[in-house]
């Protein structure tokens, strides 16, 4: 999944409006974040394979540190405790460990058996990555409530919170379709580095243009 992890982190910020959208992102694109510089070092694997399902061309057999369920449970929990010391913001907090967790059901009810429980454990994946429709509806229409829901939560302060919003927004759809229309990559490496950059780009604007927005009281 893709875009509907950004959903998760947009419609958190109706819930946890006083934490950035950023923080609120990065939970719920957590396992995402980790697993390209993971794979760079060599602690998880994947391939290059297309038609492994309609959707992807990734084979994705080895990834247990950044995408099983008891890791998710660890980063959820530490990324929160994190936040808890730092800010002391309970909604903040609750939707951080809600966000990271997300993520590993959200991938389950997308990816084929390869979401692993634990490390070296039985892996599960519902698979609706084999059917392209089913996989672009569920995902706009989650993305949709998403972005609706951030929408009714804030409001732009200044041209930078209205335009780099719906930049950031449009980049994601355009993006997200693009994918579906180029040839898959050759290499790991590039998946991973482009993934890493993506990251942090994403992250760095969705910071700088929630500053630029107010919350709706
Ligand atoms: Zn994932």
């Amino acid at each position: 999944m893709f875009i509907g992890h950004f959903a998760v982190g947009f419609a958190a910020k109706k819930f946890a409006p006083r934490t950035s959208l950023a923080v609120l992102l990065a939970a719920p694109l957590f396992s995402d974040l980790l697993w390209p510089p993971f794979l760079l070092i060599g602690w998880e694997h994947m391939r290059i394979d297309p038609g492994n399902t309609k959707f992807t061309p990734f084979d994705l057999y080895d990834y247990p540190w950044s995408h099983s369920l008891v890791m998710c449970a660890v980063w959820a929990t530490a990324f929160a405790f994190l936040h808890h010391l730092i800010t002391h913001y309970r909604p903040g907090t609750i939707a951080i460990w809600i966000g990271v967790m997300s993520h590993w059901f959200l991938d389950w009810i997308t990816h084929r058996p390869d979401m692993p429980l634990y490390p070296g454990g039985p892996r599960y994946g519902l698979g609706l990555w084999d059917s392209i429709p089913g996989t672009m509806i569920v995902e706009f229409a989650m993305f949709g409530i998403g972005v609706w829901l951030y929408v009714r939560a804030t409001r732009p302060r200044d041209r930078i919170g209205r335009y780099a919003f719906l930049a950031y927004v449009a980049l994601l759809l355009v993006a997200y379709v693009a994918d579906r229309c180029s040839p898959p990559p050759t290499s790991p490496a590039e998946v991973a580095w482009p993934g890493l950059v993506m990251g942090v780009v994403m992250l760095v604007w969705a910071w700088w243009f929630d500053r630029h927005r107010a919350i709706r009281e």
